[in-house]
């Protein structure tokens, strides 16, 4: 049973389903906007409307974006001759953090998957394969997560890519087994894109 009135349990409840936040955190949030300005939660909830409304997909690379082709598709200054594969686009942020990379991305939206029946055709690897297959990329970074899915994912692609001519390599394993590409640091992550091998 709840000791809050109907509208404040509401909106804990709303807070409870955002990832990583559990009954105290979302109760916090709660009362933090409760005893906020109008101005503040008129602000808050435009800029939730306006990331729905205005980002799209990048057509090119998947990445997420308020324009299309996304910036770092349409940069000139970008070698688009290396492309870097990662799953999220939370990795493209990562990547670009490190300052390292000069190429572009692929996000595949995910990872290969059969315990969580996720295949091949439901990720982007049709449409890697259509940008490689338009020539120009000497070639392809996978820096999936050094995760069971991820090393998967990364196998099946390079068997996929290596007839077509393109340089396949993989990202080190600097960064820990079962880590996250997000939750890595620059530093490592420089340099397992530095160490690099091919495969
Ligand atoms: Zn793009």
């Amino acid at each position: 049973m709840s000791y809050y009135s109907p509208s404040i349990e509401k909106l804990i409840e709303a807070f409870e389903r955002l990832p990583s936040i559990g009954n105290k955190t979302a109760a916090r949030l709660a009362f933090y906007i409760l005893n906020a300005s109008n101005e503040e939660t008129d602000e808050f909830i435009s800029a939730i409307q306006n990331a729905k409304n205005n980002l799209k997909y990048c057509s090119k690379c998947f990445n997420i974006s308020d324009t299309d082709p996304c910036e770092i598709c349409a940069n000139p200054m970008r070698d688009s001759s290396i492309i870097c594969v990662v799953e999220d686009v939370k990795d493209v942020v990562a990547m670009e953090r490190t300052h390292e990379f000069k190429g572009l991305y692929h996000v595949l939206h995910g990872s290969i998957s059969p315990m969580n029946g996720i295949g091949p055709d439901d990720i982007k690897i049709k449409e890697l394969l259509s940008r490689l297959m338009e020539g120009g990329v000497k070639e392809l970074i996978l820096a999936t997560n050094p995760r069971v899915e991820g090393e998967a994912t990364a196998m099946y692609i390079s068997k996929l890519v290596k007839p077509l001519g393109v340089k396949v390599t993989r990202i080190a394993h600097g960064i820990p087994v079962g880590g996250d590409l997000e939750y890595t640091d620059e530093v490592t992550l420089s340099k397992a894109l530095e160490g690099r091998r091919e495969l």
